[in-house]
């Protein structure tokens, strides 16, 4: 995975709706849909709108209403499926992978959102 943004990616084709999704939410600056291949009961998959590879090209580069709009937007869909453990929600975890040791496949910035039972181990081999 290369680290210049490319506008082909297929997260960049559904959020241009050329490619259809299971949409959870939505903001004006974020898209939360179903995880094609969900690895838990529930697997929600957050982008920012904007052209970002990774988190830190977000943090770096994008406005402030982007990176609020994003927070919120992760914390709206864990309380819309209620995930939150403060609000009797089971939990969940927060994953964004970045390059290629954190196994980034989707040039595009995305938390995944894993829940509805126990998760597992933090780390697993591959
Ligand atoms: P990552 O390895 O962090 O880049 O995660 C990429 C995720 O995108 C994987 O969990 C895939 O199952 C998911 N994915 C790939 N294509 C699609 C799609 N068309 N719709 C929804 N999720 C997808």
């Amino acid at each position: 995975m290369g680290y210049d943004y490319d506008s082909d990616n297929i997260f960049a084709r559904i959020l241009r709706g050329e490619i259809p999704n299971d949409t959870v939410l939505e903001t004006e600056h974020s898209l939360a849909f179903n995880d094609i291949g969900p690895q838990a009961p529930v697997h929600v998959l957050v982008l920012p709108r904007g052209a970002y590879v990774t988190w830190d090209d977000f943090v770096a580069k994008a406005s402030a209403d982007e990176i609020l709009d994003f927070a919120r937007t992760i914390h709206a869909v864990i309380e819309k499926l209620g995930l939150d453990p403060a609000n009797g929600g089971g939990g969940y975890r927060l994953i964004m992978n970045s390059g290629d040791d954190g196994g980034q496949e989707v040039g595009h910035l995305h938390a995944h959102i894993l829940g509805g039972g126990p998760i597992g181990r933090l780390v697993s081999g591959s």
